[in-house]
């Protein structure tokens, strides 16, 4: 499959139904030489640059970064490996890329401290890219805080000594700050280094490294499958002519996430979970023993304040329902009304198929009513903004094997 798609450009729309049609004819009767035999999601993606049941669920198995390509990061030849690790602004915690960060930053620890000057050449050194920042509250936030955030998170995300080479806020959609990635890419590239583009699922990977081909003023030339189906990205594909005569950027499957939310649900209930304009929040005044649900899939008790109540302000898809209420009637609720008043999932007997409906306890202290004091993070949907004077015992219910951190808030 690798073979075959690295000799074909994936290009979106380009074959016509009749070429492709006898393309499938040949394919039957093995008439090409060195036919590769693909399965319907590779023939579709390789003819028709698109996913062609696009109901069907996903195929590909989780790309495995660290096995595939962590060997070739120390690289003792001297071409300097540059990791770009993607991560969603809207589901920074969920989509960081974690299990490459930790590889970047174990290579950097286990070569010692002793790096004043720039790290040595055979290092690995990692650029995190933040992206589709458009989503983000912008015009409340300040970019410095944000990129001290991304900065910290990743750090936390990386679980070790993270030494990152630079911080970037993009919007692909809006072409927000990828001039200045490219600039700082090519530099630390230099003439022969080797580029790895890495993230989840859905991250904005395809997007970003189209938006940068452009900026590098590739026209009509390589574009890669960019979808509205995640992990449409086969194998690690090499982006021609945006780095320079020797310097290669390579595209890397996008990662399976199996903590982030998304990756359990369908592509109806994605499609109700996944935010796609700037996010507005809906903040609710509550007391011990009431309850915020996010749809059917996170419900948030306050169990515990010491101090008049707490605001909690939930940031994620305009198109989940909230609901709050008692948390005595937390549990009629999942029985009568999960599925279907509170969607996703989408029908009672998904409900079920998500998993087991488990409880995360969060301690929280702050002192203002009128800022957030922490995050409740859930990956793969959003999180809630906990703004409070005093202590909190919060619980937070959701499906197992479901990531939920407590953070810095965000905004
Ligand atoms: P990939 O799976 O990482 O390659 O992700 P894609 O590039 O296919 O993008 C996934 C989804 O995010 C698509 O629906 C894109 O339109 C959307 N997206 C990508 N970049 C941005 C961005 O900068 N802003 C917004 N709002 N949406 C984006």
């Amino acid at each position: 499959i690798s073979a075959s798609l690295k000799s074909g450009q994936l290009r979106e729309g380009q074959a016509s139904s009749s070429s492709a049609a006898a393309a499938v004819e040949e394919e039957k009767e093995g008439k090409k030489e060195n036919k590769v035999v693909v399965c319907a999601r590779c023939h579709s993606l390789r003819h028709y640059g698109v996913v062609k049941r696009p109901e069907a669920e996903p195929l590909l198995p989780d790309f495995d970064f660290v096995a595939a390509v962590g060997p070739r990061l120390a690289s003792p030849s001297g071409a300097r490996s540059l990791v770009l690790l993607l991560a969603d602004a809207s589901d920074f915690d969920g989509s960081f890329p974690r299990a490459v960060a930790r590889l970047v930053a174990a290579a950097g620890e286990a070569h010692g401290s002793d790096w004043k000057h720039g790290a040595p050449a055979n290092l690995p050194r990692a650029l995190l890219v933040v992206t589709k920042l458009d989503l983000l509250p912008t015009p409340s936030l300040s970019p410095d805080d944000v990129h001290a955030w991304a900065h910290s998170r990743a750090r936390a995300g990386a679980g070790g000594d993270l030494r990152l080479a630079g911080v970037h806020l993009v919007s692909a959609a809006r072409g927000w700050g990828v001039r200045d990635l490219l600039d700082h890419v090519r530099q630390l590239a230099g003439a022969r280094g080797n580029v790895w583009a890495v993230g989840a699922r859905n991250v904005g990977k395809s997007t970003l490294l189209n938006a940068i081909a452009r900026c590098s003023g590739i026209e009509g030339g390589p574009t890669l499958t960019e979808a509205p189906v995640p992990g449409t990205t086969l194998d690690v594909i090499q982006v021609d002519g945006v780095l320079g005569s020797q310097a290669k950027l390579f595209d890397t499957p996008g990662l399976l996430h199996g903590h982030q939310l998304t990756s359990r649900l369908t592509r109806e209930e994605q499609k109700l979970v996944r935010v796609s304009k700037e996010m507005r929040p809906r903040t609710y005044r509550l007391k011990p023993g009431q309850s915020v649900h996010i749809g059917g899939l996170v419900r948030l008790d306050i169990e515990e304040l010491t101090v008049g109540s707490v605001y909690v302000t939930v940031w994620a898809s305009p198109l989940v329902p909230l609901h709050m209420g008692k948390t005595e009637n937390a549990a009629a609720m999942v029985k009568d009304h999960f599925g279907l008043q509170l969607q996703p999932p989408i029908g009672q007997q998904r409900v079920n198929e998500l998993g087991k409906w488990v409880r995360k306890q969060f301690k929280v202290s702050g002192n203002s009513w009128d800022e957030n004091s922490r995050d409740i993070a859930i990956a793969g949907l959003g999180w809630f903004g906990i703004g409070l004077k005093g202590e909190a015992v919060l619980g937070l219910w959701t499906y197992d094997g479901v990531d939920v951190v407590s953070r810095n808030s965000l905004v």
